[in-house]
């Protein structure tokens, strides 16, 4: 007789945690289910690093929720092996910010919270091997394992000493080490356990600034400084620009409650002011405000190098306040202290780089983004692939703050949430001290070479800068190119030295590298013969700042001139040569964009974009963009005191649309006339855009993985035809093609462009694409299928090149 069927096991009470895993995981959502073992059950928490078994790993991965029961067979779930810190790291409103960002970028909760995280990987989950049978047994093996096995049998030998971590047995034997480990497991001869390891901050070389380029990633925090009292400038009078646009932000900080969320346009303030408007001194005057109401501020800069000058001025208006900063030169343990102390609640005020939008502050009032247009708030290398501005944006919303974006040549994505009333904008159309904005004179450099001048400076720029060193004040030269000579060239034979990895020419740096590879970091001695034809005609082409440095130094002897750029601040001389220049010790400033961004020194009297153009002609949707924004941030750095300053622009395209623009220093005509463009062929702002790479050492992969990825976007109902032709509601891609830097570190690179009149349906579309196409999911970071090509995501991409 048949009885009802044995109910299962009551497994309800079960304590389960939910675990983002730091690294990258395959085919999931980036959180699995493990059992909390009764040893832990109490330490492991919401926020709290834990390590656990993942695939044949041991990794370390972050709680985010701990629960009673799993949709997973008890028998399936794997323990977690151990937890790293007795408190969490991550307040509950962190792991929110970033299970959405993860959504948002195609990428891993985990590593979102690793990248916001200070000191990056300062903790290591080791797994360490041991025995599982009698030391006696373990000698017969090893003498069975003899010379078949050298790998296995040393590591075998080091057991029988004792416990041995996968590091140690790596160093002591090579990288095959781990495998064989794993195959004496296999065999039953050891066993392996993942070892908790207590956070190691100690002794951790500091990582130097990232400088002009975008840095990889973590700009941890570091120490949170008691800051001296100051006399604040709150004597200063505003202009009646700054008092409107002051009036509008407080309104917005007085009405929030953290948790409520933003009604439309009323939280999020663009701050659009022409170069020297007082921006600065308007959102420092919201942040007063908003520790005035008890809640804290997050102030953001592009660049670490603009650290220590928003810091003194932080100081100048908060006097009282307690301020933590981003600061990369401090070692791993003081970032560690100061990440501790925001999330004990003791910084008021947090200055810091990208990753710091993830700072663990609870009582959030106010958030800035200076100087919002720069890419370098994208972290594009490598995931997690966001954009502090948008996590900015989501966080302000969802905590209740206010956001200010502030720049004088805002990004055309939040120009056209100004102009569509989804933000609020706030303009500043003049000085703040009542200069004139600089005149601009536009150099044809066509009508220079036909007068016969082929020098890289023009009879203007040389009159200007004679003058202005004869009037003993300072200039800025500016060339968004580093290095010597952009390319070298046999006169003979055509041959141009061409870094063997990458689709690319070398540059010629001197004295210190030789030619350099910019994308791979390859170096290599510049011939003294062609390498083609044997002869001797071997030249140098295109000025980069090194050559620029040079040259100024031949046509002004008695001139002291400084050089800014990559390169310098790879030596770690950035701060001296900016102390030199801002102490009226040099007078000549030659650099890359480095020095158009931001910096505020009174007395420069002459600017010069020496090639405006060598930007414009990249096959990227944004070049104008760039182009626009770097000649007009670059002008903004003169006349900033009351003598008159003025700007040179040397171009071959001087009727340019974003020339003439930059020359009218005209951002409204620029912005709306490029938003026009850009409309007909769905660019941003007009789409989203989701840009999908496949790159491989062998051409082919790459091509047809990208091809497998756009038949799979025909199947999820996207559409290949342009935008006037197909339907406009309709997502759609462009390509397969080869990316223009069609190879890069020895890998070809094949993308598809896709643009996505609505986000998330179009990321959904892309995710079921590349799961189809490759065999596995889409994320933000790289993946690898077994051996086929590497599959990168990037969301809002900043650059398509
Ligand atoms: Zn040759
Ligand atoms: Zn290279």
């Amino acid at each position: 007789m048949a009885g009802p069927e044995p109910a299962p096991p009551v497994i309800a009470d079960l304590p389960v945690a939910e675990v983002a895993p730091a690294v990258a995981t395959a085919g999931d959502d980036g959180v699995f289910d493990y059992r909390i073992p009764p040893a832990l059950v109490g330490q492991v928490a919401p926020g709290v690093r834990v390590v656990v078994p993942l695939g044949g790993r041991t990794v370390e991965g972050f709680c985010v929720r701990v629960k009673t029961g799993s949709g997973i067979a008890p028998e399936r779930l794997r323990d977690i092996a151990g937890v790293i810190d007795a408190r969490p790291a991550f307040p509950a409103s962190s792991l929110e910010l970033a299970v959405w960002t993860a959504r948002r970028y195609l990428c891993r909760p985990g590593e979102v919270l690793q990248a916001s995280l200070p000191g990056r990987g300062l903790s290591r989950a080791r797994t360490v091997g041991r025995l599982a049978v009698p030391a006696a047994e373990a000698e017969e093996a090893l003498a069975k394992l003899g010379g078949r096995a050298p790998v296995q049998a040393a590591v075998l030998r080091d057991l029988l000493g004792g416990p041995a971590n996968t590091g140690a047995l790596r160093k002591r034997h090579g990288p095959r080490a781990v495998a064989a480990l794993r195959e004496l497991v296999k065999k039953g001869l050891a066993v392996t356990a993942a070892e908790t390891v207590k956070a190691r901050v100690r002794g951790q070389a500091a990582k130097p600034p990232s400088g002009g380029e975008p840095s990889s990633g973590g700009e941890p925090l570091s120490g949170s400084e008691p800051a001296p009292t100051a006399p604040g400038s709150a004597a200063l009078r505003l202009t009646s620009a700054q008092e409107a646009a002051l009036a509008r932000i407080l309104v917005g900080l007085g009405g929030g409650r953290p948790g409520e969320t933003a009604g439309a346009g009323g939280r999020i303030f663009v701050l659009h002011g022409v170069t020297g408007s007082g921006k600065t001194e308007v959102y420092l005057r919201a942040a007063a405000e908003a520790l005035a109401q008890g809640r804290q501020a997050l102030i953001l800069v592009p660049e670490v190098s603009l650290v220590p000058q928003t810091l003194d001025r932080v100081r100048a208006h908060l006097g009282k306040a307690r301020v933590a900063v981003a600061h990369s030169y401090l070692g791993g343990r003081e970032r560690s202290e100061a990440w501790d102390s925001v999330l004990r609640g003791e910084a008021d005020v947090v200055v810091g780089a990208r990753s710091a939008v993830f700072a663990p502050l609870a009582r959030l009032g106010l958030i800035v983004l200076d100087e919002e247009h720069e890419d370098s708030y994208k972290q594009e290398e490598k995931a997690p692939r966001y954009h502090a501005r948008e996590v900015a944006a989501w966080r302000a919303s969802r905590e209740g703050a206010a956001l200010i974006l502030a720049s004088a040549t805002p990004s055309l994505e939040t120009y056209h949430r100004a102009l569509t009333r989804e933000y609020d904008l706030l303009e500043l159309p003049t000085r703040a001290g009542g200069q004139g904005l600089p005149p601009v004179q536009t150099v044809d450099m066509r009508a220079e070479l036909a007068a016969g001048n082929r020098s890289t400076f023009s009879r203007a720029l040389t009159k200007a800068l004679g003058e202005s060193l004869a009037q003993g004040r300072q200039a800025i030269l500016f060339l968004n190119r580093r290095g010597h000579s952009t390319f070298i060239l046999c006169r003979d034979c055509g041959w141009v030295a061409r870094c063997p990895d990458c689709d690319v020419s070398l540059t010629y740096h001197s004295p210190e590298t030789d030619l350099a590879c910019h994308y791979c970091g390859r170096h290599e001695a510049a011939p003294s013969r062609c390498p083609g034809c044997g002869g001797h005609r071997v030249r140098y082409f295109g000025a980069g700042t090194q050559k620029i440095e040079e040259e100024t130094r031949l046509a002004f002897p008695e001139a002291r001139v400084v050089r800014l750029d990559a390169d310098v601040v790879r030596r770690g001389e950035a701060a001296r040569v900016l102390a030199l220049f801002q102490a009226g010790q040099a007078d000549v400033l030659v650099g890359t964009q480095m020095v158009a961004k931001g910096l505020d020194i009174p007395g420069v009297a002459l600017v010069a974009a020496v090639a405006a153009d060598s930007g414009l002609h990249l096959p990227d949707f944004r070049s104008a963009e760039k182009t626009f924004r770097l000649l007009t941030q670059a002008a903004g750095r003169t006349g900033r005191d009351e003598r008159p300053g003025r700007v040179i622009i040397q171009t071959y395209s001087p009727e340019h649309p974003a020339v003439v623009a930059a020359a009218g220093q005209d951002y409204k005509a620029f912005a709306l006339s490029e938003l026009e463009a850009r409309r007909p062929l769905g660019y941003p702002p007009w789409r989203h855009l989701v840009r999908v790479e496949f790159s491989d050492p062998e051409e082919g992969k790459a091509r047809e993985a990208s091809q497998a990825f756009a038949r799979a976007l025909d199947r999820q109902g996207f559409d290949s035809l342009p935008l006037v032709l197909g339907a406009p509601d309709r997502p759609r891609y462009g390509g397969p093609a080869a990316a223009p830097l069609a190879r890069l570190r020895g890998r070809y690179r094949w993308h598809v462009l896709v643009f996505c009149p609505d986000l998330e349906a179009g990321l959904e579309g892309v995710k079921a694409a590349v799961r189809q196409a490759t065999g596995h999911e889409a994320r933000g970071g790289r993946r690898r299928a077994a051996d086929g090509p590497v599959t990168a995501v990037d969301v809002d991409p900043t650059s398509v090149l």
